[in-house]
């Protein structure tokens, strides 16, 4: 049907807009509150002063990584855009990237150590920083209690001495699970046989992505590429479209866009997803290629999905049995599809309801071609230093921890407190290097603030779920207050107050790896071209690369030889007592921004404003599951 729009249509259709927005209470309200802002210190956005000039660097907010684009009047950056082309984010950015210059101003900021005694919080000075945290460094070998660092961004150089720091004090060094898309991954390189393996999502390979809670059209991967993908995918025959499929218990911004949305049951992924194996081996309509060259287990795993028959997975989730059929037949017509499980927004999934994901996903044939094996940037060698190995927090012992060292890169939303308490003695001291007092920063018992977001230059790894890896040193734009003293520096000065020693850092040394190996291309942002790694002529002319806000990105790397497992040892029987369980009940999830859980920052204040005091940002709503029982 031809769509026709007159003149008066249109006139009427900005007239209705025009008046919308004037009776919304949401531009009165943001003017109210930035004329109010910007005549009382400290203001979110300074005055600019200056010449207009643009600047490139990578946001450092979440694992994403993306390419800023920032708009300077002189030194000051004023408004970010996206960087298209760029190898991390690919043209994304998201709403907390967008104002992450005005969080140095945060009014949650510190710039001072602050202690917390008798429940008062004080500012200390540096003498009486490095004092405290070298006593508790020294009573951790004194007093045989446990001391533990947790490190948000492990294989930086920073890391490195936190690994040093743990091995010397004979503690633990801790770094957060993996979340969302990232946790399926890992399960299922987890049952190869050929050796460690590290496996990427590639959406532009997919025609079909089921998704159990991870928000894949919002907060995973790279912003708004799935989404991107798909409407580009429209303009195309109908046997080429990507199509979204969320199956959860909540209905989430996710869902909400999804082109389908299957509410089930909480609890009851594994369930769904073994119901989904039962149609495509009943109907023959796995990849029996794949299955026949690349697993192992199939008997088994077939004779545990037999059960699984459409009604009673309708029985356990709520989802109706012709629901299940449909959509496993749907997803072996329309292949490459891949499963993705995990939701950093609510608990994580089970292991067995991940187990079932990674079988589906062998079914389906997904890894190689929309799940692409990554190798890892290049980093330097350890060498002799004595560093401890990462480990989890499941390490942790209850009561445990004499000394928890947070560093400014983890999420509370990763990593959270509930669980962390658990673990710390009655006394403990519990330090974080955040320059916010907030999120973790603020349960410390003593604030080491460092630089805020874009006040130093940054080691980025991108996420562990991209197809290809990528790395960045993300030069800083603005410059840390005056009196600022790094963390680490008070962390090595009480390290060495407390009688321990630490390897020094090696500056350089990453960018020396990455030029070593001779792997993959940068990016260089200004000029939107790619350079060769191998014919950078030296680490000056890499380190003013990264300077201009440059970003390597890998070479695809070959399939290894090997096969996965369906089920391994004993897992027959703890998948069918899970899928056969009751199911669990759902949490109540507040309104936040995207990407908010996976920031170890605080959004800035116009940004808490949406998410509070409007209904842009709405909670996820429990589903309204019917059939689902015992
Ligand atoms: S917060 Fe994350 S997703 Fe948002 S712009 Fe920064 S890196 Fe990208």
């Amino acid at each position: 049907m031809k769509l026709e729009l007159s003149r008066r249509d249109l006139f009427l259709a900005g007239g209705g807009a025009v008046a919308g927005i004037a009776l919304s209470p949401v531009p009165w309200k943001l003017l109210d509150d930035l004329s109010i802002w910007t005549q009382q210190p400290p203001t979110p956005t300074p005055r600019p002063a200056g010449p207009l000039a643009f600047r490139f660097t990578s946001c450092a907010l979440c694992p994403a990584s993306c390419g800023l684009k920032a708009r300077c009047f002189g030194a000051q950056p004023v408004g970010f855009a996206a960087v298209p082309g760029h190898p991390a984010s690919d043209g994304g950015l998201c709403p907390l990237g967008l104002t992450a210059h005005h969080l140095a101003k945060h009014p949650l900021r510190a710039t001072h150590p602050e202690r917390v005694s008798g429940g008062k919080r004080e500012r200390i000075d540096r003498a009486d920083a490095v004092a405290a945290l070298s006593a508790a460094l020294a009573a951790c070998g004194r007093e045989k209690r446990t001391f533990a660092v947790v490190d948000g961004r492990p294989g930086r150089t920073l890391s490195r001495t936190y690994r040093a720091l743990a091995a010397a004090t004979g503690g633990l060094y801790v770094t957060p699970p993996a979340a969302g898309a990232a946790l399926s991954l890992e399960t299922l390189a987890k049952r190869f046989d050929g050796g460690a393996l590290a496996l990427g999502v590639d959406f532009s390979k997919a025609r079909r992505v089921v998704s159990f809670g991870t928000p894949v059209l919002t907060d995973a991967g790279t912003p708004g590429l799935l989404a991107r993908l798909r409407a580009e995918s429209r303009r195309r025959p109908a046997a080429e479209r990507i199509e979204v499929i969320q199956v959860e218990a909540t209905r989430g911004r996710s869902a909400a866009l999804a082109d389908r949305y299957i509410p089930i049951a909480p609890g009851t992924e594994a369930a769904f997803a073994l119901g989904l194996a039962h149609v495509l081996l009943d109907e023959k309509l796995a990849d029996a290629a794949f299955l026949d060259a690349r697993t192992t287990g199939l008997a088994d795993f077939a004779a545990l999905a037999a059960r699984f028959a459409p009604a009673l997975v309708e029985q356990k989730t709520g989802a109706q049995a012709g629901v299940v059929t449909a959509l496993a037949r749907d997803l072996a017509t329309n292949r490459p599809a891949l499963v993705l499980g995990g939701d950093p927004a609510a608990a994580p999934l089970s292991g067995e309801a991940e187990a079932a994901i990674a079988a589906l996903n062998l079914l389906l044939g997904a890894p190689f071609a929309a799940l692409p094996v990554r190798g890892d940037a290049p980093r330097a060698t350890d060498g002799d230093a004595k560093l401890a190995a990462a480990t989890s927090l499941d390490a942790l012992p209850d009561g445990s921890v004499g000394l928890l060292l947070l560093d400014a890169t983890v999420a509370e939303g990763l990593v959270p407190w509930a669980r962390l308490e658990r673990a710390l003695a009655s006394d403990a001291l519990v330090v974080s290097l955040s320059p916010f007092r907030a999120g973790l920063g603020e349960k410390a018992t003593l604030l080491i603030p460092g630089p805020a977001p874009l006040e130093e230059s940054i080691e980025l790894d991108g996420p562990v779920d991209a197809p290809f890896a990528t790395f960045a040193f993300a030069p800083a734009l603005l410059s840390p207050p005056k009196n600022l003293v790094p963390g680490e520096e008070i962390l090595r000065e009480a390290t060495a107050a407390a009688g321990l020693s630490l390897p020094a850092p090696a500056p350089g040394s990453r960018a020396d790896a990455l030029l070593a190996a001779r792997r993959g291309r940068l990016f260089d942002p200004a000029a939107a071209t790619f350079v060769a790694t191998g014919d950078v002529a030296d680490t000056n002319a890499l380190g003013e690369l990264f300077a201009r806000g440059a970003c390597w990105v890998d070479d695809a790397t070959p399939e290894p030889k090997g096969r996965f497992a369906l089920l391994r040892d004993g897992e027959a029987a703890r998948l069918l007592e899970a899928a056969l369980g009751a199911p669990s009940s759902v949490p109540a999830l507040p309104a936040s921004l995207p990407r908010e859980a996976l920031s170890a920052a605080p959004p800035s204040l116009l940004l808490t404003k949406l998410t509070r005091e409007t209904a842009l940002f709405t909670p996820p709503a429990a589903a309204a599951t019917t059939a689902a029982r015992a």
